[in-house]
């Protein structure tokens, strides 16, 4: 059969030598490799001891925002869940009953808020979608886990506490700012 390339290489079975049958060259050539990688600097660290810098764009853990005076800023609209390319939310949307004024800032909220983290993929674009700045991605880490269930994150682990806000100005960079002065975006300031 014709090769279909010039890369073929024909192999021969030659026998070993006396060196090879007693694996000296490799053990040699294995303790070099490993004696070099002994005096570089490690590529690794010793997380969660030690943390690399991030980038100024990194994109981590969602935060759900309340407003200045502690109330829920999501309206249960869905933009958030029509932009995610990976379909990761899903929400059920409330009507605000009597008496809830201090728990919602809007007529509608979301009773259920879920984020499926093993599907998002931290693109952003439910912060850029969402018109009443209720959604952030913070510069935080998601926490690790052993079931898959664990990581579809609810309004517990979603809402920021109202004691415990969370700061979302980490990622607000000078271009991000900029962006949200584009009148078509005027929504997002
Ligand atoms: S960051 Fe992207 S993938 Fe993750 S929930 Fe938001 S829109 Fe979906
Ligand atoms: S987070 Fe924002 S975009 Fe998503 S449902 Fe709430 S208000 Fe709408």
């Amino acid at each position: 059969m014709e090769p279909l390339s010039n890369k073929r290489k024909v192999l021969e079975s030659k026998p070993l030598n006396l060196m090879e049958r007693a694996y000296l060259p490799a053990i040699v050539k294995g303790l070099s490799i490993t004696l070099k990688h002994f005096f570089k600097k490690p590529v690794t660290i010793s997380y969660p001891e030690e943390k690399r810098e991030f980038s100024e764009n990194f994109r981590g853990m969602h935060s759900l925002k309340r407003d200045e005076n502690g109330k829920e800023r999501c309206t249960a609209c869905g933009l958030c869940a029509l932009s995610c390319p990976a379909e990761a939310i899903t929400m059920i949307a409330a009507e605000r009953q009597k008496g809830e004024e201090h728990l919602y800032r809007e007529e509608k909220y979301a009773a259920v808020y879920e984020i499926n983290m093993l599907r998002c993929i931290f693109c952003g674009l439910c912060e850029e979608a969402c018109p009443k700045e209720a959604i952030f991605l913070t510069d935080r880490i998601l926490p690790t886990d052993y079931s898959r269930g664990e990581f579809v994150f609810g309004k517990d682990k979603l809402v920021e506490p109202v004691d415990e806000r969370v700061d979302v100005t980490v990622r607000q960079t000078a271009a991000v700012l900029e962006f949200k002065t584009h009148k078509q975006y005027s929504h997002n300031k």
